[in-house]
């Protein structure tokens, strides 16, 4: 007799659900919604350059915008059955403390429906001295330091041993470190983060955020990576619909040669190599990501149909456990 037919969506769902719920370990929230008529046009730009086009916003906004923004997110997330949110925040020269502000009235808000767990982003790098001071006011606050190494191109080793010794400096905290997310073969920097944590003795208190240009990379390399990046106890976190369009949008000019893969880390393969691999939505409605809308379901099925993993247990992990442990919550 033929089996019953299934849903797989249903029972990946009841997986998620029965592990406690959804985990977004990765988001902006800080910059949800900003997404107006003028700066529509924007959208166009190239990843380095949206970096500073979000500044009118956050020079403009109040407290109170920037956290209506966040609840607007805190408030889907918990409609959406997500048990745990982390979001970097920005502190930088252009929005001051506000972020930081925002995110104390929140927490205060929602912290009986919701684990929050903040993390600062450093837009403006960590090398320029008033960058810097703004770095280290946000570490101060923050549950996890967050890093950006592609800001300070040319110095990524710098920028990295600059997050090591800040976090050090704040009790140990752990990193979340956007890393890798060009999309091209020339960068390797998930390896110099695997290094860096061993070098630092970090050990499984590091998230690696993207990692897109490993799949960049041979396959023999890409192995050998896996091994180091299990040393070091680093986390993935993947953003499906953040990226998956990063083939050619990231301000390339000309063609560039690798390995055929879709714009995401191999998510099966690092599940293979032992590692924990966590999801996020990243931005929702704003210049970077006009259409995200920070659905749950459609970044895991993003995920999913990129990688063609089908593996209910192990996408059910993704999208709950692995997101706690990423955020470091016990
Ligand atoms: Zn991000």
């Amino acid at each position: 007799m033929a089996s019953q037919p299934i849903d797989p969506k249903r029972i990946l769902l009841d997986k998620i659900k029965a592990k406690g719920g959804w985990v977004n370990a990765h988001a902006h929230i800080d910059r949800a919604y900003i997404l107006n008529g003028d700066n529509f046009k924007l959208t166009d730009e190239a990843l380095a350059t949206k970096w500073d086009l979000s500044d009118e916003f956050k020079k403009n906004a109040s407290v109170d915008d920037i956290y209506d923004s966040m609840a607007r997110v805190v408030e889907d997330m918990i409609r959406q059955g997500v048990q745990a949110l982390g979001s970097f925040i920005d502190v930088d020269p252009v929005i001051g403390d506000k972020a930081i502000q925002a995110a104390r009235k929140l927490r205060d808000r929602y912290q009986d429906d919701i684990e929050l767990i903040f993390i600062n982003q450093v837009v403006k790098g960590v090398m320029d001295p008033e960058a810097r001071k703004w770095f280290e006011t946000g570490a101060e606050f923050v549950d996890i330091i967050g890093g950006l190494p592609e800001k300070d191109a040319g110095h990524e080793a710098e920028h990295l041993d600059i997050l090591f010794e800040t976090a050090k400096k704040n009790g140990g905290k752990p990193l979340h470190v956007h890393i890798d997310q060009y999309n091209s073969p020339d960068q390797r920097d998930t390896e110099l983060l695997a290094d860096k944590t061993l070098e630092h003795g970090y050990q499984g208190k590091v998230a690696a955020v993207h990692c897109i240009s490993v799949g960049a990379q041979p396959a023999k390399y890409r192995q050998e990576l896996y091994k180091k990046m299990k040393d070091a106890g680093l986390s993935v976190i993947v953003c499906p619909c953040g990226w998956i369009d990063n083939s050619w949008v990231a301000g390339q000019d000309h063609d560039v040669i690798g390995p055929i893969h879709n714009a995401i880390a191999p998510v099966k393969e690092m599940v293979a190599a032992g590692l924990n691999v966590a999801l996020g939505t990243d931005n929702i409605r704003d210049i970077y990501k006009p259409f995200s809308d920070g659905d749950m379901w459609t970044e895991l099925r993003f995920l999913l149909e990129a990688c063609r993993f089908y593996d209910l247990d192990a996408l059910a992990d993704i999208a709950s456990v692995n997101g706690k442990a990423a955020l470091f919550i016990d």
